[in-house]
């Protein structure tokens, strides 16, 4: 009996290992059986000027970046993993164009990295949702998951988070991408393109959190925060991998 038993935890053993890569998702390199190696875990968390609210990478060490002054975003703040450079859109296109949903963990994990750096502990536990920007249900049936909730899902075993995963929001509009639009522009193409699902959650007090892969203008975001602030939600914070540098190109 004890000879099967042993037998049966070593098998599980190679089997639980050999479903994890032994190189660096990253650079791929040796990685001692983690998704990431030391060297690239160190290198992420090196601290990026950016904007304190919205994450926006700044040339120059700045508080806050113009648009903020001029435009503040509805949600409290945003962190972010990195700009949109290298190799941060590859990452994302392998989980979402190529299904290599292993890199869903890998930037789960990231992200939790950078969320322990920037929130303590009593912060963390503050937190009542987490909510994956949704996908328009046409996008989310040809692509057959919401990248956003694989995210989510990584993210919160890496935690000690109290908040609960929920997807109190549709997405009524396929909404076209944002840059290059006037402010206008954006408001009108992204204009009813949220609403809540019913039945809803009671979002009433809530301190919530919106998980996305990439962030560029913020117009989508903050159109969830508008959503959300008039449900009644007392603070919104946005977890992002990328948020755009100056000069970026996202798509
Ligand atoms: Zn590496
Ligand atoms: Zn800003």
């Amino acid at each position: 009996m004890l000879y099967f038993l042993t037998r049966l935890i070593s098998e599980s053993q190679a089997l639980f290992s050999a479903c994890l890569p032994s190189h660096c998702l990253m650079c791929g390199l040796h990685s001692a059986d983690q998704l990431i190696c030391q060297h690239c875990n160190q290198a992420i968390l090196t601290e990026r000027p950016c904007c304190l609210h919205c994450g926006y990478g700044l040339a120059q060490t700045q508080n806050v970046c113009g648009e903020c002054l001029k435009h503040p975003f509805k949600f409290n703040r945003l962190v972010a993993v990195s700009g949109y450079q290298a190799p941060f859109p590859a990452l994302i296109k392998k989980l979402k164009y190529q299904h290599q949903l292993i890199y869903g963990d890998l930037l789960g994990l990231l992200l939790a990295n950078i969320v322990k750096q920037s929130y303590s502990e009593d912060q963390q536990k503050q937190i009542d949702y987490i909510l994956p920007v949704p996908l328009h249900p046409k996008k989310h049936r040809i692509r057959g998951f919401n990248q956003a909730h694989l995210i989510a899902d990584a993210l919160l075993k890496q935690l000690p988070l109290r908040a609960k995963l929920v997807t109190p929001i549709d997405r009524n509009k396929a909404t076209t991408a944002q840059e290059g639009l006037t402010r206008k522009q954006r408001n009108l193409n992204l204009s009813n393109a949220f609403s809540m699902a019913v039945p809803t959650l009671n979002l009433q007090g809530k301190h919530v959190v919106l998980i996305d892969d990439v962030v560029t203008t913020g117009a989508t975001i903050n159109s969830i925060c508008e959503c959300l602030l008039s449900a009644g939600v007392k603070k919104v914070d946005v977890w992002c991998i990328s948020r755009t540098e100056l000069g970026d190109q996202a798509n």
